[in-house]
């Protein structure tokens, strides 16, 4: 755990909000290019982000983890291939430490409104402890799934019993013994579900669309290639070569060929067979629509879960909830101690109202009444100088999002670097230029999975508009943000 520090200015060149991997990365990309007047606000008392808020039994990479880390700070002792989410949050917690950012930190201090200031070209920062902050420039490492999803579920809040949401775990109740309702069988809750599984008294698992779940190609790390990667980082970036290749060849069967899906779908179908033998829950469980339109999952534990005799997958839809448990629509009630919320995150809404202004004092989420929009997912027409890490549309549904932070790091960086030597002290994006690049975005999108695939997703929001996804390749991305084109700025 870091602990707290630093003087506290009221003004720094550049001002961090969050300390992920993105908030992170920004800040040891900025000292490493000698931009030390950077102040990194942090609500929590310790870095980490998602690795620190996500924290439920289980919690595991999806990414292999020699490429979801730092391309500038390899670990070469990662633990497993997916390595579990404490060695992540400790491997940010190590960068922060290594790379000098702990005195930059301010932890525990919540931005809770930041406003453009038209006069004085600067953005004020108000704080959660009622002081202010300026910077010229402000980068949001907020991260697009860090708003947990309550479901709209009538009569929830009736509920008597423990309820609490996977994104926060209640680790001072024991489930030991307890009759367990989990909402929910996204990406968190097959990591969950299994751990829980054989020391709950009953668990009635709410399945309201079954994910598709491939095997993990999971393992330890041997002692020979820990000793290995210290020895020739090279065989480590190899490594990190090889997945990267072999994940961006999953690309076109998402983007161009949703036919082709057909392929891992039968083998996601082998996966289901060898794990269940019973083909009724075998039928529950199996998708009807193209995999790869959600998340595609990947799990050795999940399937086997669900296949306990104290474990039971519920598909009838929630009618309510009651004080005593759950009710379906075919009117069972299903009593419960404790009810689990693996409802995911508000993805299609990233930012509550109230919270960012910029020209003229405009709320973004007024700007992004039809679904968050920005150039190249990091700048917003009339949100001078204000950088998103993991914005609109640079979402993945194959690869590590380390890889897309890193890209438009390098965008932000070559944004400072072309201010400060044509002496620019604002750039605002042209909006027919933000308007034209969403245009191209969207009718690539148009053919892919995550569209015609035949499902809901939080990729999607209630319009039916894609405002998570990156449409294709990650290394399109990458050639995007390789330099910070200032024609298509304003300048302030
Ligand atoms: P999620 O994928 O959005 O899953 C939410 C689940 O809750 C879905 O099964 C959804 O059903 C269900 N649900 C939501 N509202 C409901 C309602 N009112 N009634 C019944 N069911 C309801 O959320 P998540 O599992 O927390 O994962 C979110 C994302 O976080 C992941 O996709 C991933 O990007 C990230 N994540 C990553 C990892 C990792 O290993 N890298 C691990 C955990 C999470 P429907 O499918 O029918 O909507």
């Amino acid at each position: 755990m870091l602990a707290a520090q630093t003087v506290t200015p009221n003004y720094s060149d550049i001002a961090i909000i969050g300390s992920g991997f993105s908030g992170l990365g920004m800040a040891i990309r900025l000292k490493q290019q000698g931009l030390g007047d950077f102040t990194v606000f942090e609500k929590a008392d310790s870095v980490g982000g998602t690795w620190r808020e996500n924290h439920y039994p289980g919690v595991a990479c999806d990414v292999q983890s020699h490429l979801y880390s730092f391309s500038f700070a390899p670990n070469p002792q990662w633990s497993r291939m997916f390595s579990p989410g404490p060695e992540i949050r400790r491997y940010l917690e190590h960068c922060a430490e290594h790379y000098g950012i702990t005195p930059h930190l301010r932890l525990r201090t919540e931005v809770v409104r930041a406003r453009w200031l038209d006069a004085d070209r600067q953005w004020l920062l108000e704080l959660a402890d009622g002081q202010t902050h300026r910077a010229r420039v402000l980068v949001s490492g907020m991260g697009g799934l860090s708003r947990p999803a309550l479901p709209q579920i009538p009569g929830l809040a009736t509920f008597q019993g423990t309820t609490f949401h996977s994104a926060e775990w209640n680790h001072d109740y024991d489930l030991r013994g307890k009759r367990v309702a989990v909402i929910g069988t996204g990406a968190s809750a097959i990591q969950f579900v299994p751990q829980i599984a054989p020391f709950v008294a009953d668990l009635q698992l709410f399945q309201r669309t079954p994910p598709w779940v491939m095997a993990k190609p999971d393992r330890d790390v041997s002692a020979l290639e820990h000793w290995l990667f210290e020895r020739f980082p090279l065989a480590q970036k190899l490594m990190r070569a090889a997945i990267y290749g072999m994940l961006e060849a999953r690309v076109p069967g998402f983007t161009l060929f949703p036919g082709a899906m057909k392929v891992a779908q039968n083998l996601a179908k082998r996966h289901l067979r060898q794990q269940i033998a019973d083909p009724q829950l075998r039928a529950q469980v199996t998708p009807t629509y193209t995999m790869g339109c959600k998340r595609v999952l990947i799990s050795n534990d999940y399937y086997p879960a669900l296949t306990r005799p104290n474990v039971h997958v519920v598909t009838a839809g929630i009618a309510e909830i009651v004080p005593q448990g759950v009710r379906t629509v075919d009117g069972a009630l299903h009593q419960v101690d404790c009810l689990i919320l693996g409802t995911g995150f508000q993805a299609t809404d990233p930012m509550p109202p109230g919270v960012l202004f910029g020209r003229k004092g405009v709320d973004i989420v007024a700007a992004w009444k039809d679904g968050p929009e920005a150039y190249l997912g990091t700048t917003v027409a009339g949100f001078p100088n204000l950088f998103l890490l993991m914005g609109p549309n640079t979402g993945l549904g194959h690869s590590s999002m380390v890889y897309m932070i890193e890209s438009q790091i390098q965008y932000v960086l070559d944004a400072l670097q072309t201010m400060q030597t044509q002496q620019i002290q604002a750039v605002d994006v042209l909006a027919g230029v933000q308007a034209s690049f969403n245009h191209r975005l969207q009718e690539r999108l148009a053919g892919t999975v995550w569209q015609s695939g035949g499902c809901q997703s939080w990729y999607r929001n209630a319009a039916g508009k894609n405002v998570v996804l990156w449409p294709g390749f990650t290394w399109q991305f990458r050639r995007l943000t390789r330099h910070f084109d200032v024609q298509n700025y304003q300048k302030l």
